[in-house]
């Protein structure tokens, strides 16, 4: 069933997305580099080498084997594309890949190039096997499209000067180089676009083991002294997402840093710390509990309409399917279906035992 926006009765005010949650996936500042601002702070967390980054096992193998044979045959990398939710890992691939190679990375997002002028000055500044990486690529304009297409088959540019029945193509020889694009939304892509890329690789939540990893590695890089339980316990916690682990590691870090504790810390001090934040014991956070408590005390737990659920949260319809529901959707806790939205019984089961 497509579900409609609602213009009946009387419109309510649709909240803001709540600022900076805890345990949103998208970048917030605090957390690590911005691609569309290289000069921002790193926080030291980024894997460097493929050994370092943890998890996503066939990626690893994929490109792994990829960068290798591109080396043996002192040819360049094929272009990459790399999609799935936000902090999983495809920014850090990039940058791993580029140092694999033992090329420069130049980081930009597509945001950033609205003008042709941007994209043009990126690409002849290429030097021969540099890799450019582009975040957000389902958001180019077609004109920056349209200039990359002959760059990543031909490594040529095809410029139009003059204008009117004057304007002329002028074509730019270009060194080879790796176009390395990162989207949440691979089917915003047009599809000559994607068809550019000879590698095309999903980035998946991570499971339980591998975020324990990344949390004992990122706590080492940070000088902190975790129990393993406490460890396990930030990775139950953290949506499956390595951004969030990290995040999470820190307001951990402050209350310990405040309670002034002397041995390491414990369980018992990241349940404290990411209660005061509200994220609950499987990394829900209130946002998320209203809508399964609203499914299930105005709707019998339903299945209840996408808008409906938004206009009684006051929330935008596209903020909840986005933002708020994939995690509950991952965790089996609400299901879509033809009719509207469903709290499963693990949901109940959960919202029960908070
Ligand atoms: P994305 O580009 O997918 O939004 P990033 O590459 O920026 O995500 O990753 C966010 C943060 O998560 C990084 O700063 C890094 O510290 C951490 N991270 C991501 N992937 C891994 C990994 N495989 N192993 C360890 N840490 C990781």
């Amino acid at each position: 069933m497509a579900i409609v926006s609602s213009s009946a009765g009387s419109p309510r005010p649709r909240k803001e997305r709540e600022p900076n949650r805890v345990v949103d996936a998208a970048r917030q500042p605090g957390d690590d580099l911005d691609p569309a601002v290289p000069a921002s702070r790193d926080d030291g967390l980024r894997p460097r080498c493929l050994r370092d980054y943890i998890g996503q096992r066939e990626l690893k193998q994929v490109l792994g084997i990829a960068v290798k044979a591109a080396l043996g045959r002192g040819d360049v990398l094929d272009h990459v594309l790399l999609y799935g939710p936000p902090g999983l890992g495809k920014t850090t691939m990039a940058m791993v890949l580029a140092e694999e190679l033992g090329v420069k990375c130049r980081i930009t997002s597509a945001p950033a190039l609205e003008r042709p002028r941007d994209i043009v000055g990126l690409l002849v500044n290429l030097q021969p096997r540099e890799l450019l990486f582009i975040d957000e690529i389902h958001r180019l304009s077609r004109v920056a499209e349209e200039l990359l297409y002959p760059a990543m088959e031909d490594h040529r540019l095809d410029l139009t000067v003059g204008k009117g029945s004057t304007a002329r193509t002028r074509s730019l020889d270009l060194p080879p180089f790796t176009l390395v694009g990162a989207t949440t939304r691979a089917g915003a892509l047009s599809s000559p676009l994607r068809d550019r890329f000879g590698l095309i690789q999903r980035l998946e939540f991570y499971g339980l083991d591998d975020l324990r990893s990344i949390v004992e590695r990122a706590a080492g890089l940070l000088a902190l002294d975790l129990t393993a339980d406490a460890c396990a316990e930030i990775a139950l916690r953290c949506r499956g997402t390595p951004r969030i682990a990290n995040r999470l590691l820190r307001r951990v870090r402050d209350v310990a840093c405040v309670r002034d504790c002397s041995g390491p810390i414990d369980r018992l001090l990241v349940d404290e710390a990411l209660t005061l934040h509200r994220v609950d014991g499987r990394g829900l956070d209130a946002s998320d509990r209203r809508l399964l408590e609203l499914l299930l005390q105005s709707h019998g737990g339903g299945p209840a309409g996408l808008d409906t659920l938004a206009a009684a949260l006051g929330e935008d319809p596209s903020t909840l399917e986005s933002v708020v529901e994939p995690y509950l959707l991952q965790l089996g806790f609400l299901q879509r279906t033809p009719r509207g939205r469903v709290v499963t019984a693990a949901g109940r089961d959960h919202l029960a035992a908070a």
